[in-house]
């Protein structure tokens, strides 16, 4: 065996203080947190960081498509994504811009003022604006809305630098990071589990912890089956749509009541649209490819918020992967049955929350008592498994979401 292999050997069968299972948002704050206290971790991802649902997201930090409860954490995180600086160093270009939700007929108009409603009780300072005063904010808007909800604790970041940005700050706090590292079986061993991985050179990839997190996005129900826990997970198929660059049409995040829209112009011109339109995809297969109706169905409602798309072109489309559990709501916090087991995932508007979300759980590891709840997952052991979203469905899940 040679030095390196020696100090690998020795690097990998020390045990871990603890080994997080995917480097999504929500596994990479965890697991930086963890560090910065101290313990001594081990990031496992079976790709690089952030290239799952947490690289490819449309970068929305809003209230307005929050869930109700989980605006107090939205509001915490938006603080953080717009302070890269004083807690993961490189940023994401978090933009700072108010968020407009409109209503376009009776029934948005009610959905609106219950969906505003719904969040100004938990804390989101979010007020309802005549036409008028919604065009004063964004003039490019479509005269015909009916009423608009006004929220100054909106932005956006762009997606695509978060596994750059996360990747130095873990290195920095001495974070051990395994990329292409699949966790394909782990092992409870006396007091520690053994996460096993594919085969090396010199051998097969085996990292011990005595503590482990798992936090696969939509991959979590074969992970926490790992561990003898079964919990539905249904997986979303995103659509997103991006324009060629023009010249400035919007200068807010802009979504429609019902859920369906969001979009926003970035810096350099393109505007990002979606709204949880489904393409086709799975957690086997990734996403596979977006439904022609689907596409036209969300850039008509783009061109109808703001008519000056009708002379956009897009550049490109894709899709992402997204969890829900079978309440909506995420699962954050301990294992039941196991010692020093915690899962972390499921987070409605996951991107925007995620680094609370994961300094939360590290408060918890850590022993302290989180500053907000948590989100126990043995409540989902007994629900009925969550029926896949139908790859053909037009519907976005947002619109069921309070
Ligand atoms: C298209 C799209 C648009 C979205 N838009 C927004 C938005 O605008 N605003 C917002 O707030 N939220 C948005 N979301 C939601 C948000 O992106 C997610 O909630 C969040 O990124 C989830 O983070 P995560 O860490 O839980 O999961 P992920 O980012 O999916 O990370 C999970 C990681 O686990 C890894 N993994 C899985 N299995 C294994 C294994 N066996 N071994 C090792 N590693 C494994 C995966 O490779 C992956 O990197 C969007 C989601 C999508 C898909």
């Amino acid at each position: 065996m040679s030095v390196l292999d020696e100090t690998m050997h020795e690097t990998l069968h020390r045990p871990f203080d603890v080994a997080v299972v995917g480097g999504g948002v929500m596994g990479c704050t965890t697991a930086l947190f963890l560090a910065r206290a101290g313990m001594r971790v081990a990031l496992i991802e079976r790709n690089a960081l952030c290239r799952a649902a947490s690289g490819v997201n449309a970068g929305t930090l809003t209230l307005h498509m929050t869930r109700a409860a989980l605006v107090p954490y939205a509001m915490r995180a938006w603080k953080m994504w717009m302070n890269t600086d004083q807690w993961l160093g490189e940023g994401v270009l978090a933009t700072a811009a108010p968020g407009l939700s409109l209503a376009f007929t009776e029934n948005e108009r009610e959905l609106l003022r219950t969906r505003a409603a719904a969040r100004r009780e938990y804390g989101a300072e979010i007020d309802l604006l005549a036409p008028e005063a919604a065009l004063k904010i964004e003039p490019g808007l479509n005269p015909a809305m009916l009423e608009a909800a006004y929220c100054t604790t909106d932005g956006f970041a762009s997606a695509y630098l978060t596994g750059r940005a996360y990747h130095s700050a873990l290195r920095a706090a001495g974070v051990q990071i395994f990329e292409n590292t699949p966790a394909t079986r782990i092992e409870q061993l006396n007091g520690h589990y053994r996460v096993h991985g594919p085969q090396t050179a010199s051998a097969p990839v085996r990292i011990d912890a005595t503590r482990i997190v798992m936090a696969g996005g939509v991959w979590l129900e074969p992970l926490l089956a790992m561990l003898g826990i079964h919990i539905p997970v249904k997986t979303l198929t995103n659509q997103l749509i991006v324009t060629e660059r023009m010249p400035p049409v919007m200068r807010t995040v802009l979504s429609i009541a019902n859920g369906l829209l969001s979009m926003k112009q970035f810096a350099n011109g393109s505007v990002v649209i979606g709204g949880g339109w489904q393409g086709v995809g799975d957690r086997e297969r990734g996403p596979v490819e977006t439904i022609p109706q689907n596409l036209t169905g969300n850039l008509r409602l783009a061109q109808h918020v703001i008519p000056a798309l009708a002379k956009a072109r897009v550049a490109r489309i894709w899709l992402g992967l997204e969890s829900e559990t079978a309440d909506a709501m995420p699962m954050i916090g301990a294992l039941p049955g196991l010692d020093n087991a915690y899962v972390i995932g499921c987070v409605h508007s996951g991107y925007t929350s995620g680094p609370y979300m994961g300094k939360l759980l590290s408060q918890a590891i850590l022993g302290d008592t989180p500053e907000l709840p948590l989100f126990d997952p043995a409540r989902l052991i007994a629900a009925p498994a969550a029926s896949e979203t139908p790859a053909a469905s037009a519907i976005s899940h947002r619109e069921h979401t309070q």
